[in-house]
């Protein structure tokens, strides 16, 4: 193993730039073929799940998926992940689903790669495991006396998961009686029957955290066959509509939206939803099907992110309440929405999930993964910093984005009963088996989404007749493909695939062309004034390792070095795409990640003051795919805001800024740059502080954005004790400061206790009516932290939107 390591190592250093190192494995020697289920599912997929060892990807997709097991799944220390339950209780309330959700990720992975350093770490996970399993059946990281209070049956549920994926892959049934006896105890102690515990109340989120058991008890009972986990799995879904339970299915067979269900919280929602269409699978109710395409549609329609994120604060909200940064895109959220697409691509075979999948893979995915697949991010923001971190302790995402990762090669090309299915373009091969048997070897020459030109030899084991469906994607202004040099019409069929159903043979060549330009996205709601580029399936954003430099005017003296342009300090050109010449070259050295990475070369203007240049000076800036934007540590921005003249955000960008201890003005609240900030601290204490920003014009204000500034042991917050922060306004010019809202969302921190609130953390308050106001300003207590000889407040940022 020592030796595998070390070879691992060298080429993991080099990775970014070394040729794709998937030759290193001798692959299995033998197709895997999964552990059969016992319980033949009652609606047969129309897509074939791949298992991955088939598909072997080396483009920009590929290198991600390579980086995700060599620096992430195989390298994670094997006692921090089994600690909690090795030696109860674990270090924290949900430590246990960590296991879990490696042992899904890691197995998939290995399946890939066929990596043997990865399956001696599984075995003996799997194994060591199993060996904490108590008496009864137990296998959660909690003492006892506190079983079934909090996230307990949610860690079981991932040890299911985990532990399943495990058994039918490797074919090592050995952990199979430990999961028996875990969906057994779990049958014992929950239930309708008197002495048997409500499941509802076992855990968070209205029970939608214990409930999302559902899907691994649904494929259980596949593979053992034994009828009391598909009872089980009944009782989840009655549960689900007790008075007092989330209502999944009824709310969204009657409101259609994924809002209205229990607390809105996305993570533990759309765990249950996978777990319904697993249930779906098995049974085939189908108003269970229509539940979860309803809440498709509302997620794609109201409910999601440029980019493919799906939440913030890690909840639903409310139709485009999507704020850029607010704790935004939980990266849990955005795999347990892939896998949401990836079960409907399955059920029904339609391109619409595909498209879906390629958006949320090429963009918010890789967008939370660090470039060389070694860290991930917790929420990854529409702006900000990328949160890149290796450490587990209280981050639910870093165990799920290598699930997503993991995921890639099941669905990105896959067969049907026609034949074969593209869903995902990235260089490599895929060796399928058609549902007759007939062994086929697709292989993929591009550097898409680099570039237009993808080329795929079709190698039948036989010459045959079947079809090849390939999706030209929603956003794919023109299409043109040939086979052996002859034109084929791309028309796509009902199911949004072109199929080219024709007598295959050895030797036949695809060539499909994706046309790939520039999209301008004109933002609304809470986007107005701004704009976003796209290019091909891209998401673009700005990103200040590109922003480029400007030399101070000579006549400034000694000071004379280069300044970096501000992010903050630039907007585009124009609201029209032709003035923007958006026009890709290949990516700098920092930025390129794979050989064909690229940036765009967008027209841009000042949008403030600079040494040397005035506010509107023209100025060329480059753009950044999202997915490796802010990878070099810098700050990002996918909305980029239009000209001064034409924005129509933040309607205190030009106001006046003061604060109740006037000397203290150290930074700036109207900037929006929430690393720059306002403090009070003068040494004294105070009753009260406020933050104001007076308007030389009245404005329509409906929501208004706070910013908290920084956490300093001595202060730097508000006291929550006595009331959360308010927003006062004035009317008129000279008016009195009215209350009209509080900060409601505001942490219930304490004089001493800042209840962990970051640098930059963003409060949104809408009121409940728009109100027209001169001025506006935030007011609350200041903490005084470890010194209460004084206290004072910050604040980043204060901004208010008519909308
Ligand atoms: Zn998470």
């Amino acid at each position: 193993m020592n030796q595998i390591v070390t070879v691992m190592k060298l080429i993991n250093s080099t990775m970014v730039l070394a040729a794709p190192f998937l030759a290193l494995f001798t692959l299995h020697a033998v197709e895997i073929s999964p552990v059969p289920e016992k319980v033949i599912p009652a609606i047969l997929d129309r897509q074939d799940f791949q298992v991955p060892d088939r598909v072997q990807m080396s483009g920009w997709v590929g290198r991600r998926i390579q980086g995700n097991e060599a620096n992430r799944l195989v390298k994670l220390d094997a006692t921090r992940l089994l600690e909690g339950y090795r030696k109860r209780p674990g270090r924290q309330s949900w430590d246990g689903e960590h296991v879990g959700k490696w042992l899904h990720a890691a197995t998939l992975a290995w399946v890939n790669t066929g990596d043997p350093a990865l399956r001696e770490k599984l075995d003996y996970i799997a194994a060591e495991l199993v060996k904490c399993q108590m008496e009864d059946g137990y296998l959660g990281t909690y003492v006892e006396s506190n079983r079934w209070k909090s996230w307990d049956v949610w860690a079981h549920k991932y040890n299911l998961i985990g532990l399943i994926t495990y058994v039918r892959y490797t074919g090592n049934t050995a952990p199979l009686p430990a999961c028996r006896r875990m969906a057994d105890l779990l049958c014992n102690t929950f239930g309708e029957e008197p002495g048997k515990r409500d499941i509802i109340k076992s855990g968070p989120q209205v029970g939608m955290a214990p409930t999302s058991v559902l899907e691994p008890m649904a494929l259980l009972y596949r593979l053992t066959g034994e009828p009391r986990y598909l009872e089980f799995c009944k009782y989840i879904l009655r549960a689900w509509e007790q008075p007092h339970g989330p209502k999944i299915i009824s709310t969204l067979l009657t409101t259609k939206r994924v809002d209205k269900i229990a607390n809105g919280k996305a993570y533990e929602m759309l765990s249950c939803l996978n777990g319904a269409l697993e249930y779906y699978r098995t049974t085939g109710e189908p108003q269970i099907l229509q539940a979860c395409l309803n809440a498709w549609q509302d997620i794609v329609d109201h409910r999601l992110y440029l980019t493919g994120a799906a939440s913030y604060w890690e909840i639903f909200h409310d139709d485009y309440d999507l704020p850029n940064a607010n704790n935004v895109g939980e990266t849990c959220v955005t795999v347990t929405w892939l896998q949401f697409n990836t079960q409907l691509l399955r059920l029904t075979g339609e391109a619409r999930f595909a498209d879906q999948l390629e958006h949320v893979v090429l963009n918010q995915l890789l967008g939370a993964q660090r470039c060389d697949g070694g860290a991930w991010g917790y929420y990854v923001q529409m702006e900000g910093r990328k949160p890149y971190t290796t450490n587990l302790d209280g981050q639910c995402c870093l165990s799920s984005g290598p699930r997503g990762v993991a995921l890639i090669p099941t669905f990105a090309v896959t067969t049907d009963a026609d034949g074969i299915v593209i869903n995902l373009y990235d260089a490599g091969t895929a060796r399928l088996n058609l549902r007759d048997h007939t062994p086929v070897t697709l292989t993929t020459e591009t550097q898409y989404p680099g570039k237009e030109q993808i080329r795929i030899a079709v190698e039948p084991a036989e010459t045959k007749s079947f079809a090849v469906k390939l999706r030209v994607p929603a956003w794919c202004p023109s299409a043109t493909m040939e086979v052996n040099g002859q034109k084929v019409l791309a028309r796509p069929n009902a199911d949004g695939y072109v199929a080219i159903q024709r007598q295959w043979k050895k030797g036949d060549r695809i060539a499909l062309r994706l046309k790939l330009e520039p999209r301008l996205i004109t933002g609304d709601h809470m986007n107005q004034g701004k704009v976003a580029l796209m290019y091909g399936p891209l998401v673009l954003a700005a990103d200040e390792a590109l922003l480029g430099k400007v030399s101070p005017a000579k006549n400034r003296g000694a000071s004379s070095a280069p300044e970096a342009i501000p992010l903050n300090g630039i907007a585009v050109a124009s609201p029209e795409l032709a003035k923007l010449k958006v026009t890709p070259e290949p990516a700098p050295e920092e930025f390129r990640t794979w050989p064909g990475a690229q940036v765009f070369r967008i027209r841009a203007v000042t949008r403030k003051p600079m040494p040397a240049l005035k506010t509107g000076t023209a100025l060329t800036i480059r753009l950044v795919p999202f997915a490796d934007a802010g990878g070099t540590g810098t700050r990002y921005k996918v909305w980029l805001p239009l000209p001064r003249d034409l924005y129509r955000g933040n309607l205190l960008l030009d106001g006046k800024a003061s604060d109740s201890r006037q000397d203290h003005l150290d930074g700036s609240m109207t900037d929006e740059d929430v690393e720059t900030f306002v403090t009070t601290a003068d040494g004294k204490m105070a009753e009260e502080d406020w933050f104001a920003v007076q308007l030389n014009e009245p404005v329509m204000v409906k929501r208004v954005l706070f910013a908290h500034g920084k956490t300093l042991p001595n202060g730097g917050w508000f006291d929550a004790t006595a009331g959360k922060p308010r927003i006062q306004v004035k009317r008129t010019k000279d008016g009195a400061w009215e209350t009209v809202a509080e900060l409601t969302d505001y942490p219930a921190t304490t004089a001493k206790n800042s209840a962990e609130m970051d640098g930059g953390e963003q409060l949104i308050c809408k009121l409940a009516s728009p109100i027209k106001v001169w001025a506006i300003r935030i007011v609350g207590k200041p903490a005084c932290g470890d010194n209460p000889q004084q206290a004072f407040s910050s604040c980043a940022e204060l901004q208010a939107f008519s909308e």
